[in-house]
């Protein structure tokens, strides 16, 4: 059931602000939150090799009820469905490639039409073709033993479509959108700049920026 006038997405074809779906992490499941801060966001300019700079957002810093911005989430973060859908777990090949780079990801399908969303830097708690609710519990966030980098434990998601039937891979996603178009409720301080492990936000006076969650 659709709540507050929103639709349902099992008919829809494309991502909107007017679909029924959920954060992927809720923010009382973060001690001390306040406020998400937009540390990494979607980027559609293409890189030198075609690709999309950032097809997703990054659930990776907020600020707290102590005036801090944290950068890196609980590992424990539970993670949780945003609509009902049908999971696909991928792994990547290498070891190497583990640690420094997508380590597992998982996509829901979430209709015929192939609207998917996807979760990377992940530890699923469901299995795989596994059917799943809105507000599921589906995976826990990856805390890489690896780089300094890869410690930041954070949630790369995103939102797109699956070209055809059946389960999907990570690399499968097309037409990914900016998940902060979708989600209406969604607003957050800005990291300035984006991306780098010392950021100002602007729209904060003072604070004491703390990477945190990440041994
Ligand atoms: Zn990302």
């Amino acid at each position: 059931m659709a709540t507050n006038n929103l639709e349902s997405i099992a008919n829809a074809s494309e991502w909107s602000a007017n679909l029924d779906v959920e954060m992927p992490i809720r923010e009382r499941d973060i001690p001390g939150f306040e406020k998400w801060i937009n540390w990494n966001s979607y980027n559609p300019n293409l890189d030198r090799d075609g690709e999309m700079i950032h097809n997703g957002y990054d659930f990776a810093a907020y600020y707290n009820s102590q005036g801090e911005c944290v950068l890196g989430l609980p590992a424990e973060t539970v993670v949780r469905a945003i609509a009902d859908g049908v999971a696909s777990i991928s792994t990547c090949a290498h070891p190497e490639e583990q640690v420094r780079d997508f380590y597992r990801t998982m996509i829901l399908k979430h209709n015929d039409a192939g609207l998917a969303s996807g979760y990377a830097h992940i530890i699923p708690l469901v299995e795989e073709g596994q059917i799943v609710k809105k507000g599921d519990p589906i995976l826990k966030l990856y805390k890489s033993p690896g780089s300094e980098w890869g410690r930041i434990v954070h949630l790369h998601f995103y939102l797109g479509k699956i070209p055809f039937d059946g389960l999907p891979n990570v690399n499968d996603l097309i037409e990914c959108v900016d998940p902060c178009s979708v989600f209406g409720q969604f607003s957050c301080l800005d990291a300035n700049p984006q991306n780098a492990q010392i950021f100002e936000v602007p729209q904060l006076q003072t604070t004491r920026r703390v990477i945190a969650h990440f041994r």
